[in-house]
């Protein structure tokens, strides 16, 4: 054998050791995560790993504060054995949400359980000065996170090459091709994960809102602007353009408004918060004495607690507005039960909190415009995680790229 063919031997077999180690470890500190607390023993049988290797990993976890010893279980003829698990408050994930009006993030344990949060006003700022908002924001959270920071997790919208966080195209903010994924990593030294906001959402109700172990999820979030996220066999399905989900900019109105990708009569031009708001503002333009007319009086611009008390109030109009956007949703939602037959459906965003005949209209529509069999066996329903999912989602996908672990509670 050669000198050269040596050397790539010798480096092969180092890789394959290197590769198992890893894989060993992940595998210890998931069951450690899922099935702590645990002794060693039990860890053993359950990966199948021997007790030797068990013994040495679960070693440097420990050493590390990962892990951490919590007492001894019961005895099953000798000695009662020590049990370990992981110190949820070892590592921190900051979790980000470049929203539309504000950029927010939370410092997340590694059970996905919220330490620290912090919002900063985005106030129409987009470009190189948006970006000066994630840094600061980030610096913060940073500076009020107790123990060692694992990484970043980023939600944003807009098209986001996952496999190295470049946001391709993010309209409103006016990011093109901006590479914030290295951007972080680069500034704060840690690993970073960038994903678009409506997938890390539905990562976050797939994990945290108890899906009832249903293996499939869709879940499509209603506000500014409109996107969707697959959950596929446990897993989030980006698409082949890291696309997947951006049913928000599919035509829907022939010769319909103006879009703000460009383009006409796209989903949100009809169904989002701005065409309910839109709407509404129409509505009390054209009749003042009506119950929007009084809330618009005094120059106050319209927005969804005005639609909500609309419709708490049994206002004709409001009513009429809301379900016709909600019909429209639906028509999307017909769409992908047909193409993915995906029965767990759940909508979120600032558009869901206007409840009961937003959703029933929704339902109706998609019930109506799909076949039968697959519309009766779909359940549409509004999220359980208001307000931090997509914070939560991004901190899960960290955690998940970095530890193995998959947050669940
Ligand atoms: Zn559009």
């Amino acid at each position: 054998m050669g000198k050269v063919a040596r050397g790539v031997m010798a480096l092969s077999t180092k890789a394959t050791h290197r590769q198992t180690r890893i894989h060993n470890q992940g595998l210890v500190l998931r069951t450690l995560y899922d099935r702590g607390p645990v002794s060693r023993a039990e860890v053993a049988r359950l990966t199948g790993l021997t007790r030797t290797t068990v013994s040495q990993l679960v070693g440097e976890f420990v050493s590390d504060g990962l892990a951490r010893e919590v007492g001894r279980g019961p005895s099953t003829g000798g000695k009662a054995p020590i049990l370990v698990q992981v110190d949820a408050d070892a590592r921190h994930v900051i979790g980000l949400d470049l929203g539309e009006r504000a950029f927010s993030g939370a410092v997340v344990n590694l059970h996905g359980e919220i330490r620290r949060t912090a919002s900063l006003p985005v106030g129409g700022r987009n470009g190189e000065a948006a970006l000066q908002v994630v840094y600061r924001l980030v610096e913060q959270l940073a500076g009020e996170a107790p123990g060692l920071l694992l990484g970043i997790g980023v939600g944003t919208p807009g098209i986001v090459d996952a496999s190295d966080g470049t946001i391709r195209w993010a309209v409103n903010l006016d990011w093109q091709d901006l590479p914030l994924g290295r951007l972080l990593r680069e500034r704060f030294g840690v690993p970073t994960y960038v994903a678009n906001d409506s997938r890390a959402a539905a990562l976050a109700e797939y994990l945290f809102a108890g899906g009832g172990g249903a293996a499939n999820l869709i879940a499509i979030k209603v506000g500014h602007g409109i996107g969707a996220g697959f959950v596929l066999g446990g897993e989030l399905f980006h698409g082949d353009g890291f696309g997947a989900g951006e049913i928000g900019h599919t035509a829907v109105v022939d010769d319909g408004e103006p879009c703000r990708c460009g383009r006409f009569g796209c989903l949100e031009t009809v169904a989002s918060s701005r065409a309910i708001l839109a709407r509404a503002s129409d509505a009390a333009a054209a009749a003042p004495d009506s119950f929007l007319g009084r809330r618009a009086a005094a120059g106050h611009a319209l927005d969804l607690d005005d639609v909500r008390a609309g419709l708490d109030a049994g206002d004709e109009a409001t009513r009429r507005i809301v379900v016709a956007a909600g019909r429209f949703l639906g028509t999307a939602v017909a769409g992908l039960i047909g193409a993915l037959n995906i029965e767990k459906i759940v909508l979120i965003g600032s558009v869901a909190a206007l409840g009961q005949p937003w959703l029933e209209a929704v339902r109706d529509e998609a019930r109506r415009r799909s076949l039968g069999m697959l519309g009766g066996g779909t359940r549409i329903d509004i999220g359980q995680i208001s307000t931090d999912e997509v914070v939560l989602g991004a901190s899960a996908l960290l955690m998940v790229r970095e530890l193995g672990l998959a947050p669940v509670r």
